[in-house]
């Protein structure tokens, strides 16, 4: 019998966790940053450089994936795992977010949505019955429900509504996953930042019962400030047994905070986008490659790191590249990134696990406020 989804919490200190999401495809240990494989690729990367980072999962775009190659074309292939040669757990979106972050014309109704694609203008509608289609034809190790995330600000009645309808599509999303051994389904919790409506949410998800539990809506402009107010409470709405997925989030500051409030998992574009635009990631805070301080520069980006861009190569080579807009550029930039958000989470577990995330939590704020080293 193959091993069926489980998740296990194997410390706490504080409300921080950290645990192990076992599924038939292998272990995702938690907290978790999820890379972002959009298009079936985690740009600039190969697959198996991601999982050198240290990623167990990665994240899929049902938006981008139904619109191009298609999902019956992914499946008729192979599914998604094999089309683009990852093996491990894959967690997949619902498509909702993105068809009101990037898709023309929509129209919202108790049915779904409706909506011209970004590529070629055709037409597409996405229904909770149909999201679970494309996810399943994926073949998706962790599917999310179908929902609709209010941009803000928004008033209350508008994020009210937007939850509610939310909670009727979980329902359906529910009915339309049905049993399927060894894959999961999360709800995913709204409510905006408003605390009587994120526990209404909450209360409506437990009732429906799922695998995990996401909480949406946050990361959409509201600031850091408000996003760990509401993170203050809305973990404690949700069930200690199960595991929780901060959606779209974020920066490495975000990332920890989350953690420290009772967050699992994590997905976010940011390392990998940022490295295709010269941004990277230290323990000493964030620099810009492009910036002419570097072109001189022998040393590595951060010479305790243990990436390929920072073993084999200069700061003065990675500026040249840059600046010379050479595809080896956002490959190495994307892979120190990505390895940094890795050593970031690997630092928070064992930290977790032996008790001392406050300590760990001091230690990298204290290293990221220090800032870049010295100009040479
Ligand atoms: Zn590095």
């Amino acid at each position: 019998m193959t091993a069926l989804f489980g998740f296990e919490l194997k410390a706490t200190d504080g409300a921080a966790r950290t645990g192990v999401i076992s599924t038939p495809r292998g272990e995702v240990r938690t907290p978790a940053f999820m890379p972002v494989g959009t298009a079936a690729t985690v740009k600039a990367m190969m697959p198996e450089s991601v999982r050198d980072t240290g990623a167990d999962i990665l994240l899929g775009n049902t938006y981008h994936l139904m619109l191009r190659p298609t999902a019956e074309r992914i499946d008729r292939l192979g599914g998604l795992h094999r089309f683009m040669n990852w093996e491990r757990p894959i967690l997949t979106d619902s498509g909702g977010f993105q068809v009101m972050s990037l898709a023309g014309l929509r129209k919202l109704t108790e049915e779904g949505v409706t909506f011209k694609s970004h590529i070629d203008g055709s037409k597409h509608a996405l229904t909770p019955e149909r999201s679970m289609e494309i996810q399943r034809l994926l073949g998706s190790d962790i599917v999310m429900c179908f929902d609709e995330c209010p941009a803000l600000p928004a008033t209350d009645e508008e994020v009210a509504r937007a939850m509610r309808l939310s909670m009727r599509w979980a329902a359906r999303s529910k009915e339309a996953f049905g049993d399927r051994p060894g894959h999961a389904l999360f709800g995913i919790m709204q409510g905006g930042v408003n605390q009587e409506l994120r526990e209404e949410s909450a209360q409506a998800l437990k009732e429906i019962g799922f695998d995990g539990y996401a909480i949406g809506g946050l990361a959409v402009g509201e600031g850091q400030e408000a996003m760990f107010g509401v993170l203050d409470y809305a973990p404690g709405y949700l069930p200690q047994d199960k595991p929780r997925y901060l959606m779209g989030v974020g920066k490495p500051d975000d990332i920890v905070g989350a953690v420290k409030r009772g967050v699992d998992m994590m997905d976010c574009v940011l390392p990998s986008r940022s490295g295709r635009t010269g941004q990277v990631f230290t323990r000493h805070g964030q620099l810009n490659i492009k910036n002419a301080r570097h072109q001189d520069d022998p040393r590595p980006l951060d010479e305790d790191c243990t990436c390929p861009a920072c073993r084999n190569y200069s700061r003065a080579y990675l500026h040249h590249v840059f600046r010379s807009q050479e595809i080896i550029s956002s490959m190495l930039l994307t892979w120190h990134n990505l390895h940094y958000y890795q050593q970031i989470m690997d630092g928070m577990r064992q930290a977790i696990a032996e008790g001392r995330f406050a300590e760990w939590e001091t230690a990298f704020h204290k290293g990221r406020e220090a800032g870049d080293i010295e100009r040479l």
